[in-house]
């Protein structure tokens, strides 16, 4: 089996699911005024904060929302976001990754804390965290650092108008297509699947076209069935007519969506830690990584939340393993991720 080297390329990369966080998570509550959780009390080092936010995540008494609020909580004021951004580019280019797209969902990052004057705006904190990102891709000018901004697909709950609904999602579509897009590349769809299938955001996506934003959302990674997980795809690609899927785990499935996403340049980002993690898959050759190689499929492999799953070399390394891909292949793989990417602001040779 040839050595699997130089994954060099992100775009499906949560930022607040990233390992680029670890080292910064204490200052994160510093800067907050909050407390750390008690499971984190008097952590030791690096690698014992790393295992207890493994444990945390891994955790099936801590609820998913609370999970997640281990860092979103204090992620709420310009000083933790700025730093945050700081952080992800930092330890990036420090792993080598040459471009990356980090994954950002503003709504999530609008409730204060202890220290911040005001609640942000989902524009302020877009902005604080691209200040981070800028003033870091100055320190370390060999990565590419773009975000893509994703819209909790919940937004457009009718029995929680609160949340906001398509309006409120069509000004954060506005934060990108009004701002820096050189660095704003373009808007994701994101969390809860099951709850919130892709139809229910077609407007949304309409809005983003006409506003001329590139688009990928998750689809066909959760659902109540393979044939609804079918559809979703589907839906994301005829009704959402997206620019990239997320997940479309089994794509393989549907030749006929293969050859339109092959002749329409749709690609797929994988994320094989991700599913195994979750329990979605038992073996990454379910995924059928092959069939979509030899169809042209431009799918590539991507962490999704690397602060507690498998880092990206570990993702291709174990790919590598089931399929036995040969050197083409694993090419392929990497330029896949390069081809997919929505960002073009510096020149690269891959
Ligand atoms: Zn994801």
């Amino acid at each position: 089996m040839p050595i699997p080297s130089g994954l060099d390329c992100l775009h499906h990369d949560h930022m607040d699911g990233a390992i680029t966080n670890l080292e910064a998570i204490e200052d994160y509550y510093k800067l907050s005024g909050f407390e750390m959780p008690a499971h984190f009390k008097d952590i030791l080092n690096l690698d014992d904060l790393k295992h207890r936010t493994t444990a945390w995540y891994a955790n099936p008494q801590i609820d998913i929302v609370t999970k997640f609020r281990l860092l979103t909580d204090v992620l709420q004021n310009p000083d933790t976001l700025f730093l945050f951004g700081h952080q992800y580019v930092k330890v990036r280019a420090g792993q080598e990754m040459r471009y990356c797209e980090g994954t950002f969902a503003p709504q999530y990052h609008t409730r204060g804390d202890n220290k911040s004057r005001a609640r942000l705006t989902e524009k302020e904190a877009v902005s604080a965290l691209l200040a981070g990102v800028e003033a870091a891709e100055k320190e370390y000018p060999k990565i590419e650092a773009n975000v893509l901004i994703a819209i909790g697909r919940e937004i457009v709950d009718p029995k929680h108008l609160e949340w906001g609904g398509v309006e409120r999602a069509k000004k954060i579509v506005d934060i990108v297509a009004d701002g820096d897009r050189s660095r704003l590349v373009g808007i994701g769809l994101v969390c809860d699947e099951l709850t919130y299938p892709p139809e229910m955001h077609i407007e949304i996506f309409n809005y983003a076209h006409e506003r001329g934003v590139m688009t990928d959302a998750h689809a066909g990674e959760w659902a109540s069935s393979p044939a609804k997980l079918m559809e979703n795809m589907r839906t994301a690609v005829h009704m959402l007519k997206i620019n990239r899927g997320s997940h479309f785990r089994l794509l393989s499935r549907d030749s006929e969506l293969c050859k339109y996403m092959v002749d329409n340049d749709i690609g797929v980002s994988s994320c094989p830690g991700s599913y195994l993690y979750s329990g979605l898959i038992r073996d990454i050759r379910e995924l059928e990584l092959d069939v979509l190689f030899e169809r042209g499929v431009k799918v590539s492999l991507h962490p999704d939340d690397d602060l507690f799953m498998d880092d990206i070399h570990t993702v291709f390394w174990k790919c590598c393993r089931a399929y036995n891909f040969t050197d083409e292949q694993i090419s392929q793989l990497r330029r896949n991720a390069w081809l997919t990417r929505f960002g073009n602001r510096k020149k690269h040779e891959f």
